[in-house]
């Protein structure tokens, strides 16, 4: 549904507003989601293009009126395909968390930008804006059109953001081949040397419901091999046994790069973890930290999530669900994942598939050398890789329609910010030369890309 849209007047008149300023507006806008309501700032959002005469619409699931995205386009000189920048505009609770500033303030201390969101992703939507704008006014139009999509619940899962605008209304989006979006192109220190990763693929998902059945029965009773306790000895034997190691090209590449870089053990380490009959022993040797954030990006995972049985005090169950979280690499298939299942629950259980989202076979890196060598020269002696990230998000909605996304939303940080850390947690900042980096570089990519 589309509540308002325009058409851009002949000129241009508001001037280009600074990217902190940019930044801190989104920032006070509490769009926390649950429950989102991003109607507000998707509404300033709207104001701020239609003053810059950038042709814009908000658009809405019908009967969900707060729930608002705002999409915008400029025209280029049609030398190149369209390029989309994907952001969201919601972002996770507060709830629970201890700032030492108000997570809503947008306040500047410490050379910072203090607030939810600051890093996830109202910066990299302050990026994209910033750029888009800059390129409006610009002499040259860009190669292509750019269109932004200031996306709304992306953290729940993006149902009634990304997911909505690729079903309803999928034209806004013709002819777009590559989109750049969240996770990416961050400044990752490992033993002295600055790494860039390149979000290039994400894993999907399937849940998976297993119902163990067993005797039931009085509890005042002797019970052996309940539904209870054969689910109790399934979930244990899932913390020992992972489906295999299997090395997708995005991991070869991104592992291939680093060996490139790492002194000759660091590079034996990462070379083992290429090969599956040594990815195990490599992992170990990496470290918990490092091994920890490697292997997801080698292995189909399997966890348990939610249990359920049991209605009654003095009851055994003859029944007990688990329900589990698998997430699936590029090219794994929902009959890989239900066979390993199947392996670790063992007999006297029932599975079925609750939600399975396919995901692409294989990884589109095209656009890597573009983007790498724009990080490269920003910061010399750093090196630019692609990697897989283990989570999901919008890029997954946006693969549906033909778009593959690239996460790059620059920002060169120093050793003692981790960048991970800031993500979701409390005290989110980002620093203003990082925003500054970011904007610069998203010009620069917005203004060379042909495709
Ligand atoms: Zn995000």
């Amino acid at each position: 549904m589309t509540t308002t849209s325009s058409r851009a007047p002949i000129a241009a008149v508001a001037e280009l507003p600074s990217a902190v300023e940019l930044l801190q507006q989104l920032i006070r806008f509490d769009t926390s989601n649950p429950p989102g309501q991003e109607r507000e700032c998707a509404v300033w959002l709207k104001s701020l293009l239609d003053d810059h005469g950038i042709e814009n619409q908000i658009l809405h699931p019908r009967g969900k009126p707060d729930r608002c995205s705002v999409v915008a386009r400029i025209e280029g000189r049609g030398d190149a395909p369209p390029l989309l920048l994907q952001g969201h505009i919601d972002v996770v609770t507060v709830h629970g968390q201890r700032w030492s500033r108000d997570p809503f303030g947008g306040e500047i201390a410490d050379g910072c930008i203090w607030g939810r969101g600051a890093v996830d992703m109202k910066g990299g939507v302050t990026m994209m804006l910033h750029a888009m704008l800059r390129a409006h006014q610009s002499e040259v139009p860009p190669p292509g059109d750019i269109i932004l999509a200031a996306l709304a619940d992306e953290e729940l899962g993006g149902r009634s953001g990304a997911a909505f605008l690729v079903q309803e209304h999928p034209h806004l989006f013709d002819g777009v081949e590559h989109a750049l979006g969240e996770l990416g192109g961050f400044t990752v220190h490992a033993r002295g040397r600055r790494f860039y990763p390149i979000m290039v693929a994400e894993k999907h998902i399937c849940r998976i419901r297993v119902k163990f059945l067993g005797s039931g029965g009085h509890g005042s009773q002797i019970h052996r091999d309940t539904a209870l306790t054969r689910a109790a000895r399934a979930v244990r034997r899932m913390e020992r046994r992972h489906p295999p190691f299997k090395l997708v090209d995005a991991t070869r590449a991104m592992l291939e790069a680093m060996a490139e870089e790492m002194s000759i053990t660091e590079a034996m380490a990462l070379r083992m973890a290429m090969k599956p009959n040594t990815a195990g022993v490599a992992l170990g040797l990496m470290g918990d930290r490092v091994g920890r954030m490697l292997e997801p990006m080698l292995r189909d995972t399997i966890n348990p999530t939610i249990i359920e049985g049991g209605l009654q005090e003095n009851a055994v169950p003859s029944e007990v669900e688990v329900l589990l979280d698998c997430r699936l690499l590029p090219g794994s298939n929902q009959s890989d994942i239900v066979r390993e299942v199947l392996a670790v629950v063992g007999e006297n259980a029932e599975i079925k598939v609750e939600r399975y989202e396919d995901g692409p076979p294989t990884v589109d890196m095209a656009l890597m050398p573009y983007l790498s060598n724009l990080l490269e020269k920003a910061d010399p002696g750093s090196k630019a890789i692609p990697y897989m990230v283990a989570g999901g998000t919008d890029a997954k909605w946006f693969h549906k329609i033909g778009i593959d996304t690239y996460g790059f939303t620059p920002m060169r940080l120093p050793p003692n910010i981790e960048f991970m850390e800031l993500f979701h947690g409390e005290d989110e900042r980002i620093p203003i030369d990082a925003l500054k980096f970011g904007c610069a570089l998203m010009y620069e990519a917005v203004s060379g890309y042909r495709g």
